[in-house]
């Protein structure tokens, strides 16, 4: 049997990364992490403990003194889908409304935040065979990854599929808003001096604007196997 090897895949907000890297885990028999949802989890414990301040900024110093006390997992369900726990709490729902996503690039852009999370994400592919997604994954938690997808697609498309997304699950959301939080998240994302979202040199380029998720699915297993046999 081949070595099992770490896939890396890293993108803007709504890009269809967590899709793509979730179907992949799953065919692969690879573990998935969705770096994103460990982002969002710290900063719903900020919001549930008063560390936002009226304009959705995070009181960093309570936050990062808390730190110690914030336990994320992700729990297996049966139907192959996996919920972030938040100390002991399913929190899979919650992380994803958009009063999280409003918060969670300020939040992320704390530089003991992002020392905390990626300490955890690198021991998580301490036996490889693990997809992980996010924004630094190729870049900081596994430079040595030996597959980097970097996956784009124009704001106006991702903000089309999150809102289709957000509405199916019942929320009461517009295109607008959604397009807002989004340009807002990938401006954050890209400035922050703290491991900026930026394309990995050796990755490899993605734009999915116009595929169906079964083409992608197609393209990136066969990347796989490119690089499982290298
Ligand atoms: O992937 P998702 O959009 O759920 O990520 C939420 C936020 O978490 C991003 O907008 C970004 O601010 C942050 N993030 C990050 N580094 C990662 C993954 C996510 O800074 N590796």
């Amino acid at each position: 049997m081949k070595q099992p090897i770490i896939v890396a895949i890293d993108g803007f907000s709504s890009s269809g990364k967590s899709t793509m890297a979730r179907r992949l885990a799953a065919k692969t028999g690879y573990r998935y992490i969705d770096s994103g949802a460990m982002y969002r989890a710290v900063a719903l414990y900020a919001l549930e403990h008063g560390m936002i301040d009226d304009n959705g900024q995070p009181l960093a110093d309570a936050l990062i003194a808390a730190l110690p006390h914030i336990e994320i997992d992700f729990v297996p369900q049966a139907d192959g889908s996996q919920h972030t726990m938040l100390n002991g709490q399913d929190v899979e729902a919650e992380i994803r409304r958009l009063r999280v996503s409003n918060v969670v690039s300020p939040v992320s852009a704390i530089a003991q935040v992002r020392k905390a999370l990626v300490s955890m994400q690198k021991a998580m592919g301490n036996n490889r065979g693990i997809v992980m997604d996010g924004r630094d994954i190729g870049t900081v938690v596994f430079p040595d990854a030996e597959l980097k997808i970097f996956v784009c697609s124009s704001p106006e498309t991702r903000a089309q599929r999150r809102l289709k997304e957000m509405i199916e699950k019942g929320a009461a959301v517009t295109y607008e808003d959604v397009l807002a939080n989004i340009v807002n998240r990938d401006h954050i994302d890209s400035t922050r001096a703290e491991s900026p979202l930026r394309r990995a040199d050796d990755a490899v380029d993605l734009d999915n604007s116009n595929m169906t998720i079964a083409q992608q699915d197609e393209w990136l297993m066969q990347q796989f196997e490119n690089a499982l046999n290298k």
